[in-house]
């Protein structure tokens, strides 16, 4: 891809995706299930309780990334992800058995 093709990216979403999979594989969360139904709910969740970032090229990607990725910013996010983990692990739409 180019650097100047224009793209949509909600950058928000990007760094959510990100933590929720390296939470999800911590020591403190070892026995949620990590299916990808689970994982994407809690990323879901997520993200409707913060404010979503849209950028349109890879160089305002860049910026907002930078902006969002600060301890305070980061914090808050994982947060969210926390409150969201543990609505996913108490309500599962899994069908399938837990996998971990
Ligand atoms: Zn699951």
């Amino acid at each position: 891809m180019n650097m100047s093709d224009p793209i949509l990216v909600n950058v928000t979403e990007e760094i959510v995706r990100g933590l929720v999979s390296f939470l999800l594989r911590g020591p403190e969360y070892q026995t949620f299930c990590k299916c990808k139904t689970c994982e994407l709910d809690t990323v879901a969740l997520t993200l409707n309780a913060l404010p979503s970032k849209y950028v349109t090229s890879m160089e305002t990607r860049d910026d907002a990334f930078r902006e969002m990725n600060t301890p305070e910013s980061i914090e808050r996010i994982n947060k969210e992800i926390i409150h969201a983990l543990h609505v996913v692990n108490k309500h599962p739409r899994h069908k399938i058995e837990p996998t971990s």
